[in-house]
């Protein structure tokens, strides 16, 4: 039997993790083409993850290896519903895996929300890191205290950043114009909000921690918000709960040094409008309720605003609420769940039916939650459920071959990227930040990606 063909579309750690699953196993014979609307391959661990966090983009080398093997092909530059669309990937390929992520950024629905100052995290956190398409954010540091809404690890990633030493920000990979706004940066308070208590936080104990070791930055923790020892309450905490409670137990108990920068830490409060300077102005205040917390029906605990509203004053506002994913045409979409429709990582049809060939895996199938380790369980339970089809029959198979699919490609995309043309991104990346003792510098357009792809400066053609 011919090797089986998959395409899968999105390059990020959970496309990357299929991949490597698709081709380590040894039961079939699988050809991977791997598809990225950008040059550069690996989503989130270049974009996402904090410039600061390096050890966490190792991962890239255990993806690297993987581009290694004779069976896969990387088509950068390719977007799918603009050069290909999701009928015709499906008619190339015997199947399709679809890790394309979840990139939007959620904002909060309150007035103000849309005046100038406000960032959905996914557009703060793709301006340090140099996305393509957020290179042009106008993010204005001219202002004093910031507010971050929400209690996740985005919302800790986003507050570090913004109150970090910038002569430690300028040994990371984070992009030039974000170290050069940050340097000049007239933020002095982080405000970071969280709707429930400080047991209910969705951040983890090892990024509340990072705060409190965060050189001339002094974290601030009302000993009210968190609760108090309890011996016997605490050993039955799950133990994120239990750890981060220790850990903002130490922050609360600690003595403010009267550092220049702070990041504060509040619970139970909500952001009920934000206010900006005359009509449409910038955003220049926000309104914050109190909260208290009820048990919901279903017995989640919720937070239910008390009445009591107050005005701070604040002139950025970074929503770190979640994200959520893009509709592709031909694809079945929960829009209230911003996922592809899924069951068992096959994507269905409104009606509940899997659609033959097609999978999801990643955060396009569960929603935006895991941290990356996860995706590689994510990847095993799809690539599983994909070769159980195989070998059941249950997967039509295509009438083209690979080459004729890479000719259709190179026909339609003027500037295909493949790994060869990443990997002379990458080393010109690198070999710019030699002199400066970075991991690299990076290149933030995608017409200098494309010329540093075909062994050119990186500098964007006049
Ligand atoms: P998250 O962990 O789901 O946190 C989202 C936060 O937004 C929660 O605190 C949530 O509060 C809050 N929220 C949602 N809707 C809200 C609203 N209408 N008003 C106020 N608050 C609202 O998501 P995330 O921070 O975007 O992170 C996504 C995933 O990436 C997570 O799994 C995270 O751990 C991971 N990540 C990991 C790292 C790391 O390992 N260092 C770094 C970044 C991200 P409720 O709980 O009340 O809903």
């Amino acid at each position: 039997m011919t090797a089986l063909r998959v395409a899968i579309v999105g390059s990020g750690p959970s496309g990357f993790f299929a991949a490597g699953n698709l081709l380590e196993q040894d039961d079939v014979e699988v050809q991977v083409d791997v598809f990225d609307r950008l040059p550069t391959p690996f989503g989130l661990v270049r974009y996402g993850v904090a410039p600061d966090h390096p050890a966490i983009k190792s991962v890239t080398k255990i993806f690297d290896r993987t581009a290694q093997h004779e069976n896969f092909r990387y088509f950068g530059n390719v977007e799918v519903a603009t050069h290909v669309t999701a009928a015709e990937l499906a008619q190339w390929y015997d199947a399709v895996i679809y890790a394309i992520g979840a990139s939007g950024g959620r904002r909060l629905e309150v007035d103000g929300a849309w005046l100038p100052g406000n960032h959905p995290s996914s557009d703060f956190v793709g301006w340090y890191n140099g996305h393509p398409d957020r290179r042009e954010l106008d993010v204005d540091l001219g202002v004093e205290r910031a507010v971050v809404i929400g209690n996740g690890n985005v919302a800790l990633d986003a507050a570090r950043i913004l109150v970090t030493d910038t002569d430690k920000l300028a040994g990371t990979d984070m992009a030039d114009h974000a170290l050069r706004a940050l340097h000049g940066s007239a933020v002095r308070e982080v405000v970071v909000l969280g709707r429930r208590g400080a047991e209910q936080a969705a951040f983890t104990p090892a990024e509340v921690a990072e705060l409190g070791k965060l050189p001339g930055v002094d974290v601030i923790v009302d000993p009210a918000d968190v609760p108090e020892e309890d011996k016997e309450r605490d050993k039955a905490r799950p133990p994120v709960e239990r750890n981060n409670i220790k850990q903002l137990r130490r922050l609360a108990a600690a003595e403010p040094t009267g550092a220049d920068r702070r990041i504060v830490l509040r619970f139970l409060r909500s952001v009920v409008g934000i206010n900006g300077e005359g009509k449409g102005g910038p955003v220049r205040s926000v309104s914050i309720a109190r909260n208290e917390l009820v048990e919901g029906e279903d017995g989640t605990v919720e937070a239910q605003p008390t009445g009591h509203v107050d005005e701070h004053d604040a002139g950025l506002v970074i929503h770190a609420v979640g994200y959520h994913g893009t509709p592709i045409p031909g694809i079945p979409f929960d829009t209230e769940r911003g996922v592809f429709r899924n069951a068992d990582s096959r994507i269905v049809g409104y009606d509940g039916e899997p659609l033959p060939g097609h999978y999801v895996v990643g955060w396009i199938k569960r929603g935006p939650s895991g941290v990356i380790p996860t995706n590689r369980d994510c990847a095993r339970d799809t690539v599983s459920v994909l070769l159980a089809d195989a070998a059941e029959g249950r997967i039509p198979r295509s009438a083209f071959d690979g080459a004729q699919v890479e000719k259709l490609i190179a026909e339609r995309v003027e500037n295909l990227v493949e790994y060869d043309g990443w990997m002379a991104i990458d080393a010109h990346e690198t070999a710019l930040a030699e002199e400066h003792d970075r991991p690299r510098v990076k290149l933030t357009s995608v017409d200098e990606m494309v010329d540093a792809a075909l062994g050119g400066s990186g500098e964007t053609p006049a």
